[in-house]
């Protein structure tokens, strides 16, 4: 396991390319062969607030990948049920879809997986039996699948890391709905059918707190680089001081003889403790705490997976009540956002650079003056990272408009983080 530092999608690119190489092995040899990257795009959030993995580290890895003659790259992702139940386009709303593009990558998504393009993966339906539940099979056949999960606190998992980053294989609700019925359990039996090849940790704007999508992100500036799971998710409980107890797949694999005492020890001896960061825990609201307790989460399953209650999660004013009482984090606004053009306000500019440094195409928006279509993403890190609202964003917001009541000011906050020794 490596840990990383990395700044700006020149420094990602670099920190990878070495890594690449050290892992060299691993690449297939044949440069027709299938390549797939499974990043985390869990929810339409944009990859500073914590949630999402970051598009310099797609960028940088397509960048890669293409450069040593890899033809046929995938992004394969299936973002989580409520969006995909409300038919909202997380992939293109993250601007993923374009980044792939842009290096002549497809993209696929997970949960339209049709009946050929599925493989059949066993789930503990949690009274002993097994229920059939279905992954992608682009990402489990894959030649070379490269899993890219962000580094982020998870209010059932504990974390979610490398290990409950794989859930995004699955194909639709049904398949996702089975996986609650045992979490920790089922999370392992995804992981050994669809067994990523490499891993990297996006830990560039890391989700501590109430995650995954209500945490607070924080600036780490790293990347954790590894082959084995448990490995690298016992280092990033480490990076995050966490007791890898709390994470349930990792106590778990541990009381199944998957972690022993050498692997404590080997990750010991990597001396994360300076550039680790006591992150808040995943603590939820007193009545999300209650319903998701262990021993009554499986009658709150039983009601949410019927079809009076999927309707009634999908009135507006149902909706707002799961939201507030915190049984749901997320938003599922169909509004869509549209960017007509993002314009640099000179006066209001300190040039601190940190625009160009969060931005996945390595584009500076302070030379630029203006975003022009034709070679901006629109994926909105300038935007939202200026500590001076120098960028200015002219269009309608849309959905963006409740991620920006929640994160715009602990955005702008990480470009000063950055900045502070
Ligand atoms: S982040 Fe804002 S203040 Fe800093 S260089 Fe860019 S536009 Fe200027
Ligand atoms: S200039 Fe801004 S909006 Fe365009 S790709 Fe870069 S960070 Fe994204």
């Amino acid at each position: 396991v490596e840990v990383l530092t990395a700044r700006s999608l020149a420094e990602v690119r670099r920190a990878l390319e070495a890594s690449l190489d050290a892992h060299a092995d691993l690449l297939p040899a044949d440069r027709s062969a299938r390549v797939v990257l499974k990043p985390n795009l869990n929810a339409n959030m944009n990859a500073l607030t914590g949630n999402t993995t970051d598009l310099r580290v797609i960028a940088a890895l397509l960048g890669l990948l293409r450069d040593r003659g890899y033809a046929d790259i995938t992004v394969a992702e299936g973002t989580n049920s409520g969006y995909y139940r409300n038919q909202i386009g997380v992939i293109s709303r993250l601007t993923v879809d374009k980044l792939a593009r842009r290096f002549g990558a497809k993209v696929v998504d997970c949960n339209h997986a049709g009946p050929d393009e599925r493989v059949k993966v066993a789930f503990d339906d949690g009274s002993g039996s097994t229920v059939t539940a279905r992954a992608a099979a682009v990402c489990a056949n894959a030649d070379l699948l490269v899993n890219l999960p962000k580094l982020k606190t998870h209010f059932e998992a504990g974390m979610s890391v490398c290990l409950k980053n794989m859930m995004g294989t699955l194909v639709g609700q049904e398949s996702k709905k089975h996986t609650h019925r045992s979490l920790a359990a089922n999370i392992l039996r995804l992981n050994d059918v669809v067994a990523p090849h490499l891993h990297v940790v996006d830990g560039l704007v890391a989700m501590e707190g109430l995650g995954p999508t209500r945490g607070t992100p924080v600036a780490m500036d790293l990347l954790v680089v590894g082959r084995d799971p448990f490995l690298v998710d016992l280092a990033c409980a480490r990076l995050a001081r966490f007791d890898h107890r709390a994470v349930t797949t990792l106590a778990l694999a541990e009381d199944q003889g998957r972690i022993g005492p050498g692997d404590h020890a080997y990750v010991d001896s990597l001396g994360l403790e300076e550039r680790s960061h006591p992150f808040a825990p995943p603590k939820a609201g007193p009545i999300a705490s209650f319903i998701h307790h262990p021993r009554r989460q499986k009658y709150f399953l039983a009601v949410r997976n019927t079809r009076f209650f999927t309707w009634l999660a999908s009135t507006e004013w149902f909706g707002a009540l799961l939201f507030k009482t915190g049984l749901r984090q997320d938003v599922f606004d169909k509004h869509e956002m549209r960017l007509e053009a993002l314009h640099w306000e000179e006066e209001l500019c300190k040039r601190c650079g940190a625009c160009a440094r969060f931005c996945p195409l390595g584009l500076d928006p302070v030379e630029q003056r203006r975003s022009e279509a034709e070679e901006c993403l629109h994926c909105l890190y300038c935007y939202m990272i200026c500590p001076n609202e120098a960028v200015r964003f002219e269009g309608d917001k849309g959905f963006l408009e409740e991620q920006m009541r929640q994160y715009d000011a602990l955005i702008r906050r990480l470009a000063r983080q950055e900045d502070s020794p």
